[in-house]
């Protein structure tokens, strides 16, 4: 993404409605963050758009993309993932679907240009049930959010590049194409996420710099292990240098998941330092 007022490779921050908008945004700033993706928990109330829009306004902080997530998900192990995440489990496709649109309908009010999503594990079989009607779902989003002017971004990790390039062309929306977040590819053990930027490169809306660890050995439902940035297995050197080789333009925005708000708040300063000092590095060399 390249239209947006920030210098190529500004680093953005993903981060969660559902505290006062005007002190979240308040505690990012205090970090030297100018831009983020704001993650919508399933049961947030939408009437709060017009006072996150304010609140964003009064501090000058620009949202690039809303994700919408959703009641019931559970990121406990990869079978937990493949029942409870997104669009394939089929007894709440109809219920996620009106969110995701509701959830385009609050990025309209905040001027967001973007929504995004984990769609959950995409099948790989062209003919299967789900596949087919998960399609059919993201194909009536993108055109809900086009007619906002939105793209509509996947998550990745939970398949590999090869099936959600396959996946993209069948749905055949021009404004679907992905957030890329190289630490999922490691934690879901989907494929090295640096060769999976290459082939996706045409796709690539916004990117996440997150960081983790494979699954252990021989235990194919376990999930790896999210780190700080840095510590983990993506590389970020080798990722900004991929993301400079591909022409992607946009903000990359650090995720931390960690239970601790505190440990969040430092990882996010650790993880703001490192990319700073990568890009100078990089861009001096
Ligand atoms: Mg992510």
């Amino acid at each position: 993404m390249s239209d947006l007022n920030f210098p190529p490779l500004e680093s953005g921050v993903m981060f969660w409605a559902g505290r006062d908008p005007a002190e979240t945004i308040a505690e990012l700033k205090g970090m030297d963050f100018r831009c983020g993706q704001l993650a919508i928990p399933g049961d947030l109330d939408l009437s709060c758009a017009v006072e996150w829009r304010e609140a964003l306004r009064a501090a000058d902080f620009t949202v690039y993309t809303v994700f919408a997530t959703f009641s019931g998900e559970s990121y406990a192990d990869i079978p937990t993932v493949r029942d409870t995440v997104g669009f394939i489990p089929p007894a709440t496709r109809a219920e996620r679907e009106k969110r995701t649109c509701d959830v385009s309908d609050f990025a309209a009010v905040l001027g967001a240009p973007a929504i995004a999503t984990h769609i959950g594990c995409v099948p790989h079989d062209g003919g299967d049930e789900a596949h087919v009607a998960v399609r059919e779902m993201v194909r009536r989003i993108c055109d809900h959010a086009a007619a906002r002017g939105q793209k509509f971004a996947l998550e990745t990790g939970q398949e590999s590049a090869a099936v959600l390039l396959d996946f993209i062309l069948d749905v055949n929306r021009e404004n679907l194409g992905i957030n890329f977040d190289p630490a999922n590819m490691i934690l879901y053990g989907t494929g090295d996420p640096i060769e999976a930027l290459g082939l996706l490169a045409p796709h690539v809306m916004s990117v996440h710099a997150k960081d983790g660890d494979w699954p252990p050995a021989g235990q194919p439902d376990a999930l790896g292990t999210e780190r700080t940035l840095g510590e983990g297995s993506v590389g970020m050197e080798r990722f900004l240098r991929q993301l400079i080789h591909i022409g992607y333009q946009g903000p990359v925005a650090i995720e931390r998941e960690a239970q601790d708000p505190a440990e969040r708040i430092r990882d996010l300063a650790t993880g703001l330092e490192l990319l700073a000092g990568l890009k100078q590095s990089i861009l001096k060399g």
